[in-house]
């Protein structure tokens, strides 16, 4: 997710980012020097194993290696208050992956119970442990995502053919190979199911009076 850069200008930024360079405005001054915004949330980004052994999110630079915090001596706040692990935060003081996890939950939530349905507790967790949390949770706030895990999430039980009659969509036979793949729905032959629905059609259109004068 990195954005593309503003053109630099040295006029009204005459001191340069002390990683990249570029003439840009200076967002954090660290041990290492004045960072750009674009450098700034690389650094916020880098994760690894530090030269110390420390592994988690390394914004310092110490001979051109990428540091921890305390190595460095750079300040910057990447406890998530959720998980406590080092990460980038996104919002509240929770990272990605806690966010991600939040808004699944909700959604995969009967509001009317208050509860998930156990059919739909490992589709969560697949949902969750997506690799990249804010991809994910970028896939998962468009509308129509959305609009289709509340109607799983309030379906009497979950089967191929409540899948069947949900819209056809991406997202539903995503969702389904999930499903699949976590042993809640049975294995199925989608070529075979699409002929059978096909064929059970073209049945329909020739009894239909209009086709048989
Ligand atoms: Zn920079
Ligand atoms: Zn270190
Ligand atoms: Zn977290």
């Amino acid at each position: 997710m990195s954005r593309p850069r503003k053109a630099e200008d040295p006029i009204r930024w005459p001191v340069p980012c002390n990683r990249c360079g570029q003439h840009h405005q200076t967002v954090a001054r660290w041990p290492d020097g004045g960072l750009c915004g674009y450098c700034y949330q690389q650094a916020k980004r880098t994760r690894g194993i530090c030269a110390c052994g420390h592994e988690g999110v390394l914004p310092g630079i110490i001979e051109e290696q990428p540091t921890c915090r305390r190595c460095s001596g750079v300040r910057l706040n990447v406890d998530c208050v959720g998980c406590g692990d080092e990460d980038e935060l996104y919002s509240g003081g929770r990272c990605w992956t806690c966010v991600l996890g939040d808004v699944v939950d909700d959604l995969l939530t009967n509001q009317a119970t208050g509860s998930m349905a156990d059919d739909l507790i490992p589709l969560a967790a697949a949902l969750k442990s997506m690799k990249r949390a804010n991809s994910g949770l970028t896939w998962i706030q468009q509308k129509h995502v959305t609009a289709f895990l509340r109607n799983l999430a309030v379906a009497p039980h979950i089967s191929h053919e409540t899948f069947d009659e949900l819209p056809a969509s991406r997202t539903r036979e995503y969702v389904r190979g999930l499903l699949t793949e976590h042993g809640v729905l049975p294995q199925r032959d989608e070529l075979r199911m699409r002929y059978d629905s096909w064929a059970a059609e073209a049945i329909e259109r020739v009894k239909d009076p209009q086709h048989l004068t």
